[in-house]
């Protein structure tokens, strides 16, 4: 088990759903009372940096949607993987999976027919059990479908991807906000899918949340989209075996980015990701070849993180969608959702940046986990950390107990403030230095005398005696908020 899912369930960050009963199933997990605030936090930041900041507006969409929407999208036909079973042990694999896992490249589209071939000439063995022995591969759709209504009469699905909510409202959110092209909606929001193999904890889960912005516009009229042409960007191109840093420019040049738009989110996102606090060697931006993007992207982009022990994971899909969503659903409801604007009646293009929460937020936190002293110490920034500062009283006697709780009183309306006082003072700082919190505060003898209380910053375990009446002055400039 890797260190990071150790914490994680030692320290409540996250762990698996239902984990009392043993057949619960996998791909389900739970965020506990730190792994939330963590959570929250992420979802906070994001609000202001991409939906906020671009006079964007959020929704809060349904998680069950009638079939009707998810055939119009195409996710009843085409949101399938190809799926193979071992005769012996009557394992599932994943196609493209079992096949990548022997060595052998393919795309993740590839159909049964080739992969059933490809198991033959290649003379695949079953991972867990050698045998040479599979049943033909079938395409198995992932979508979790549901009944609504007493008669179940109603057929309907848990979404595979919040998105298509923005799109079935953006008509209604366009006209009613009185706003302008281009309009930026955002939701943050469940989706659902029968993942064959769940695995690696928070990255391949079967219900998981979804950060979406999709950017609504006009293609002839992009010039609102800025960026900075001399920006470097991660990139991986076709055909490359390591990212490298591009200009935007070079990138346009080349015709690899062909609108301002795509430019102007592959910067910003860029930018999000590293003021989250990745390190700038973990991201880089993937460029999908045309025969291996989702079926409704014009462009595609797939932002990557490396972990240690996973190496490069998928965290973000950044797409151009043209004005395909808007058209299908319109010609499936038969309803025009066409707008006016300057004349001219016309779909709005969508660009979208659809993040992957937990992914997120796990590989935040394994980027941000290292050791010092021999101890584990979770680095994240101080807009992501649970709490900026833990409260400790040396003791929970003579009056300590007291000036610690009245101290906590105070700073907890300004701060996010952890109060411990529990195990010994060296068991506290290693508590929460695991789990990301900055300062720690102790009140002991000497404060009674002096009004003075220790201060200790987790990241260098350096310690400072201040008088409690300059605390407000010291976390002010420490501390931005
Ligand atoms: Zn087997």
């Amino acid at each position: 088990m890797s260190e990071l899912i150790n914490l994680a369930l030692r320290r409540n960050i996250f762990y698996p759903t239902a984990k009392i009963y043993s057949n619960s199933p996998a791909g389900f997990f739970d965020y506990g009372p730190i792994g939330l605030k963590i959570k929250n936090n992420i979802v906070e930041f994001w609000r202001k940096e991409f939906v906020e900041a671009n006079n964007g507006l959020e929704i809060d969409g349904c998680q069950i949607l009638p079939k009707a929407v998810f055939e119009a999208s195409g996710h009843v036909a085409n949101f399938a993987d190809s799926v193979v079973k071992c005769k012996k042990c009557g394992v599932f694999f994943k196609g493209d999976k079992l096949l990548s896992d022997s060595g052998i490249d393919t795309k993740e589209q590839i159909n049964p027919e080739e992969i059933d071939k490809l198991i033959k000439d290649k003379n695949i063995a079953c991972p867990k059990c050698k045998s040479k022995n599979f049943e033909p591969s079938f395409k198995f759709n992932i979508m979790f479908g549901v009944n609504v209504g007493i008669d179940n009469k109603q057929p309907a699905f848990l979404r595979g991807e919040a998105c298509q909510t923005i799109y079935l409202d953006f008509l209604r959110i366009y006209k009613n906000s009185r706003q302008s092209l281009p309009l930026v909606i955002g939701q943050i929001g469940k989706a659902f899918r029968n993942e064959i193999a769940p695995k690696n904890a928070l990255i391949r889960t079967r219900e998981f949340t979804q950060m979406d912005i999709q950017v609504f516009f006009n293609p002839k009229k992009q010039e609102k989209f800025d960026y900075n042409p001399d920006a470097k960007i991660p990139v991986l191109l076709i055909n490359d075996k390591k990212e490298h840093l591009t200009p935007l420019k070079e990138l346009i040049n080349k015709k690899i980015v062909k609108s301002k738009v795509e430019a102007c989110y592959l910067e910003k996102y860029y930018n999000f990701l590293l003021k989250l606090g990745y390190k700038e060697t973990s991201l880089r931006f993937k460029y999908t070849p045309e025969d291996e993007r989702p079926f409704y992207a014009q462009a595609c982009w797939d932002c990557e993180t490396y972990v240690d022990d996973l190496e490069w994971i998928e965290i973000t899909g950044i797409h151009s969608r043209t004005d395909h969503d808007l058209s299908v659903h319109q010609k499936h409801s038969q309803t025009s959702l066409e707008i006016v604007e300057d004349g001219e009646k016309f779909l709005p293009h969508v660009f979208e940046v659809s993040i992957g929460t937990d992914r997120l937020l796990y590989t935040l936190l394994s980027d941000s986990l290292e050791t010092l002293n021999e101890k584990n110490l979770l680095k994240l920034n101080e807009s992501i950390m649970p709490y900026h500062m833990g409260i400790f009283p040396l003791v929970n006697k003579d009056d300590i107990d007291k000036l610690s709780l009245k101290l906590f009183e105070d700073l907890h309306r300004k701060y996010k403030v952890i109060y411990d006082d529990k195990g010994s003072i060296g068991k506290r700082y290693a508590r929460i230095d695991e789990i990301g919190v900055r300062y720690a505060i102790t009140v002991d003898y000497q404060t009674k005398e002096d009004n003075t209380v220790t201060i200790r910053d987790s990241w260098t375990t350096k310690q400072i005696r201040l008088n409690i009446k300059e605390l407000a002055d010291f976390f002010n400039k420490k501390l931005a908020h």
